[in-house]
């Protein structure tokens, strides 16, 4: 997908799964399942989106990192995570090689987007991107390396601690352009500092929802994650955007979706996602 000079390109890190109720919030089990069938265990199966941005000028920009190769095989189990992560052979697939990645960002430091900062090298964890600048938003930050009980169990400290120590680590507070015409945005809603990615180049805007929109299926106002630890966030966000994404014909890409970009339109009083052809 050609945005201005930038050549985005969406692809998944695996598959996970997680329960569906935990996806769906207070929406019943009756109407979700419809669209997104459990498995035997309650789950539904998502895809793991990561975004690579290039501009042909030697800046590589990688939102998102998957699960990663660090899990034990318990977590794996219970994440049902049953392939190993693509993230590597996708960007090698790309051309793109590690030492290549000039900056990585995660929408927020959950397990199943920062996972693939980091890798085990004998007994230490160290970046996975070498040459990269890791830039978070300080809040997410804050909230990943002292998580509440709540928050707890989604946040795996060696996906992002140690990063601190490499001088790699760059924090920021809110909005900001990493490069010309490429936005993060905070919007809290998932967590206090979950940021977005907005790409806007000659009148076009490409849009990465991150997890207050995980895929298509979330398109209802009140169809949200139980995950999110501030669901009115969540909801104001979507009376906010979606108009906005219809009306403006925004390319949106979706974290949990498959790994494809789309256009949201508004059909009789509903949101509705279409696939566009990404070549
Ligand atoms: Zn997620």
């Amino acid at each position: 997908m050609r945005i201005g000079k930038y050549d985005v390109q969406i692809f998944s890190d695996g598959i996970f799964r997680l329960d569906g109720g935990m996806m769906f919030g207070i929406v019943p089990k009756v109407l979700w399942s419809k669209v997104k069938p459990a498995d035997d265990l309650n789950r539904v199966a998502m895809d793991m989106n990561c975004l690579l941005v290039r501009d042909g000028a030697g800046h590589v920009v990688l939102v998102e990192t998957g699960a990663g190769p660090k899990l034990t095989e318990k977590q794996q189990r219970n994440w049902g995570i049953d392939t190993p992560p693509a993230l590597l052979g996708e960007l090698a697939k790309r051309g793109v090689r590690p030492d290549e990645v000039t900056l990585v960002t995660n929408t927020h430091l959950h397990f199943d987007h920062a996972g693939g900062n980091t890798y085990r090298d004998g007994d230490r964890i160290v970046p996975t991107f070498p040459r990269a600048s890791y830039v978070m938003q300080r809040l997410e930050w804050q909230d990943a390396v002292e998580p509440n009980e709540r928050s707890r169990g989604s946040y795996l400290p060696d996906d992002f601690a140690p990063l601190e120590a490499t001088g790699k680590l760059e924090l920021i507070d809110g909005d900001a352009e990493l490069l010309p015409g490429l936005h993060v945005e905070r919007l809290q809603g998932h967590t206090r500092g979950t940021q977005v990615v907005r790409i806007s180049a000659d009148g076009t805007t490409l849009y990465f929802t991150s997890d207050w929109m995980p895929d298509r299926h979330h398109l209802p106002l009140p169809w949200s994650s139980a995950m999110d630890l501030y669901p009115l966030d969540t909801l104001a966000t979507k009376k906010a955007i979606l108009p906005r994404a219809a009306q403006e014909r925004w390319i949106v890409g979706f974290t949990h979706d498959v790994p494809r970009f789309g256009r949201i339109s508004l059909v009789e009083g509903r949101y509705r996602f279409e696939e566009i052809d990404a070549a």
